[in-house]
């Protein structure tokens, strides 16, 4: 038969866990703060327990899906864990991870973290290119693969509890980003006559056709070599950026998303650096 799970957490992602789990069989109990939220899940299926306490015992496999850190500890501060395989799907910091690791070996549990890299509609969606990231126990993980899969793919990227936390946020950060550029590319073009809907796949289009460039900074930061390959170096990029710039100001548009990064382009450059790429930033941001 199918593992048994406890879940702890029925949010919005939490919910769409206990779903995907039920789906493909697993025996669920599930907890939460607010006890109504299990009561949908209750009529798929699902045990719910009156106390974590209970929903603890109920199964090996223990899930959290809450809102940070401090909710996880609030929740499993009195429960005993010996012996259990806890998971912390929560979002929080690879230190945060690390402590939460190291505060559940010491009560008994094996510790796996993990980053989810989907949002509730691709939970249990074959092919919606979600994945949850895992770091920690490998044995933990190996052992419960199958079950830990059924949500969304599953990605071990290390012993090292700190891992999937990260991964998850260096991916989000980097997301973040994105999203700057993409504002600030709509306020460049919102008040013109131009098609939104036809522009925004022009701007997707460029986005996933420059994506690639992630691979040439890995390559120089490994090889130390930040030229190599370089098609666009930085002493054209900081020209074109002027361009950039007076566009902006043509069009009424705050650069306040570009500079800072243009300073640091400035920087590297004026650091004798003319035939690079940007690569050279990642050393300024070091502190
Ligand atoms: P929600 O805000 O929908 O749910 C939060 C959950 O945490 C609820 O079950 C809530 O209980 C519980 N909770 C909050 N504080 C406490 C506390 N002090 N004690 C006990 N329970 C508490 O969040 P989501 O379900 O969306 O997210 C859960 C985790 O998943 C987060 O870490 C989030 O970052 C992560 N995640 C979410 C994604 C998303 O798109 N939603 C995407 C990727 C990761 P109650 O019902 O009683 O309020």
């Amino acid at each position: 038969g199918k593992r048994p799970i406890t879940l702890l957490g029925l949010g919005d992602m939490g919910t769409a866990l206990a779903r995907a789990w039920l789906a493909a069989g697993h025996p669920v109990t599930l907890w939460n703060r607010t006890p109504g939220r299990a009561e949908p899940l209750a009529a798929e299926g699902a045990a719910v327990a009156a106390s974590v306490a209970d929903a603890v015992a109920a199964s090996d496999l223990v899930v959290t899906c809450l809102l940070d850190d401090a909710s996880v500890l609030a929740v499993l501060a009195d429960a005993d864990l010996a012996g259990k395989d806890l998971v912390d799907l929560t979002t929080g910091t690879p230190g945060q991870a690390r402590a939460r690791a190291a505060w559940a070996e010491e009560r008994g549990a094996r510790f796996l973290d993990g980053g989810i890299m989907a949002v509730p509609p691709m939970i249990g969606v074959a092919g919606s290119g979600g994945y949850v990231l895992y770091s920690g126990s490998r044995p933990l993980f190996e052992e419960h693969r199958a079950t830990l899969a059924v949500p969304a793919g599953a990605t071990f990227v290390g012993a090292d509890p700190g891992f999937a936390a990260l991964h998850d946020v260096a991916l989000l950060s980097a997301m973040t980003a994105m999203m700057a550029g993409i504002a600030h590319a709509f306020a460049l073009v919102r008040d013109e006559d131009v098609p939104l809907k036809d522009f925004a796949p022009m701007l997707t289009g460029w986005l996933t056709a420059m994506a690639g460039y992630a691979r040439g900074v890995a390559e120089h930061l490994e090889s130390g070599d930040y030229t190599r390959g370089v098609t666009s170096n930085l002493a054209m990029m900081v020209r074109g950026n002027a361009t950039l710039l007076r566009t902006a100001e043509e069009q009424r548009v705050s650069p306040e998303l570009l500079t800072p990064f243009m300073d640091l382009m400035r920087r590297r450059l004026d650091d004798g650096h003319a035939d690079e790429g940007t690569t050279g930033v990642v050393d300024l941001l070091a502190r």
